[in-house]
């Protein structure tokens, strides 16, 4: 029997309708480990919680948002009348307020804090998912036992909190031990969370259970990953930003990449790296319509266009660095990617001339830092530094891409009257990215799905 880790996100995890279609996918796929993210907006919920915790003299207005989020999880659990997990709710919701306490006594909330604080969402909704994966189980009178686990004990991760990596080896060590247990077991756990090798609770970023599903199949050495969510499959743009949006059938791992990494939210940036490195093939589907074709993440697949989808992706940095110093002398590319090496900050895209260097830095947990003072000042110990915010990155995902005749002029014939900012081609063959004001974003993307024949 195929290996099969399925992932279900925030809309999939709503309410019990929906818990219960997740549940249905979990039977039906055979999955042997389901990977589930906080109940919808509940993240969100979790970090203003921590910002009225930080900023309010009185505590009632922090006990309200904690009834807020408890009442919602209650409602489920008295629902379905699911005695059997009350208690292990009433702990985390405890757990969560002394947090929560916590960060109103000390008006502070570091990264560290606001971690443990997030991974409530997902505990509490693995909690209650698992009884009603329990719950349908019993109904269908299957002989499967439903095993709740904390995946802190099994994904390590670095202490860089907010956004941590995870420490491969040690995770897969931990979680092959699950392997060996019976086929009758499917385990039900958390996305997005994880835990530093000295019990620091940490989280991968936001979007990240993604990541922990890709992160699952391959420390269990899964034959095939499902990223359950609530449209069906991969689109030729974001269906949200354009209604004529039209569903991918199979896509190649590389291009699939790209659209994740330049904006595509449905897929986590990092999800495919240990898909690809391991060949595990990924399947996105509609948790409420399971039936429709979905899309195919593959190392090969049978149609290479040029032109696959538009992707777009907001709250771009822009800095600028000038030294004259350059001119005819050399290093100065060196000492920029040293700087931001030191700091583990990713640049997206760059250009380049003699004596300037222009990039782009997404305003994310590791690259906020990117405006601390402390990386300015190393920056301008050689240069002039420039910091511009307020972009958006479009990019064009395809194949081919910098040995295609004319596709700038493809591309661009579409939005002739648009300030671009930056440009890049040429290192990639799946993807021609520019800068645009954040303001005109999805306009682009609008026009260039259209006139780059995606709805015809
Ligand atoms: P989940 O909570 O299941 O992880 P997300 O909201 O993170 O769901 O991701 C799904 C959303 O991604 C979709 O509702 C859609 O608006 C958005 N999206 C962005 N780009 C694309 C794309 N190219 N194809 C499909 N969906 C996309
Ligand atoms: N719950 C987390 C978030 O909202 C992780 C996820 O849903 O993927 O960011
Ligand atoms: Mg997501």
């Amino acid at each position: 029997m195929k290996k099969v880790i399925s992932k279900f996100g925030g809309t999939s995890m709503a309410d019990i309708t929906c818990m219960s279609q997740s549940a249905q996918i979990v039977i039906d796929r055979h999955s042997l480990v389901a990977v589930v993210s906080a109940t919808s907006g509940t993240t969100n919920k979790l970090i203003e919680l921590s910002v009225v915790a930080k900023k309010e003299k009185s505590w009632t207005e922090v006990q309200k948002l904690i009834d807020v989020i408890r009442n919602r999880h209650q409602e489920l659990i008295d629902q379905k009348n699911f005695v059997t997990i009350q208690k292990d709710f009433d702990l985390l919701i405890e757990e969560m307020t002394s947090i929560a306490k916590g960060i109103f006594f000390l008006k502070d909330c570091s990264v560290k804090a606001l971690d443990i604080l997030m991974s409530f969402g997902e505990r509490i909704s693995s909690l209650i998912f698992s009884e009603v994966l329990n719950a349908k189980l019993t109904e269908k009178k299957l002989n499967k036992k439903v095993e709740l686990l904390d995946v802190r004990n099994y994904l390590v991760t670095d202490h860089f909190f907010g956004q941590a990596q995870p420490i491969i080896s040690e995770t897969a060590k931990r979680m092959q031990t699950l392997n060996s247990n019976p086929a009758e077991v499917v385990y039900v756990t958390q996305g997005f969370i994880g835990q530093t090798a000295d019990f620091q609770t940490t989280t991968l970023g936001r979007g990240g259970s993604d990541y922990s599903g890709a992160l699952v199949a391959e420390a269990m050495q899964a034959d095939e990953l499902e990223i359950w969510t609530d449209v069906a499959g991969i689109a030729t743009t974001d269906p949200r930003l354009c209604k004529l949006a039209k569903p991918i059938g199979e896509i190649s791992f590389q291009e699939a990449s790209e659209m994740a990494t330049f904006g595509a939210k449905v897929l986590h940036p990092a999800t495919l790296a240990p898909a690809i490195r391991n060949n595990i093939p990924v399947f996105v589907g509609s948790t409420f319509a399971p039936e429709a074709a979905g899309t195919w993440i593959r190392k090969t697949v049978d149609n290479g266009p040029v032109f696959r989808a538009v992707a777009l992706r907001n709250k771009q940095v822009l800095m600028t660095l000038t030294t004259p110093e350059m001119l005819h002398a050399h290093g100065f590319l060196y000492k920029i990617f040293k700087v931001f090496n030191d700091h583990q900050i990713s640049i997206d895209a760059i250009t380049t001339s003699e004596i300037s260097v222009s990039l782009t830095l997404d305003n994310s947990a590791r690259t906020t830092e990117v405006l601390s003072q402390k990386i300015i000042d190393e920056l301008s110990a050689f240069s002039e530094v420039k910091i511009e915010q307020g972009y958006s990155l479009v990019s064009i995902i395809g194949n081919k891409i910098n040995h295609t005749a004319g596709i700038a002029k493809k591309i661009f014939e579409h939005i002739e009257n648009v300030n671009v900012r930056m440009i890049c081609l040429g290192a990639s063959r799946h993807n021609f990215c520019f800068l645009v004001d954040e303001a005109n974003g999805p306009e682009v993307v609008r026009k260039l799905h259209h006139g780059l024949g995606f709805e015809g």
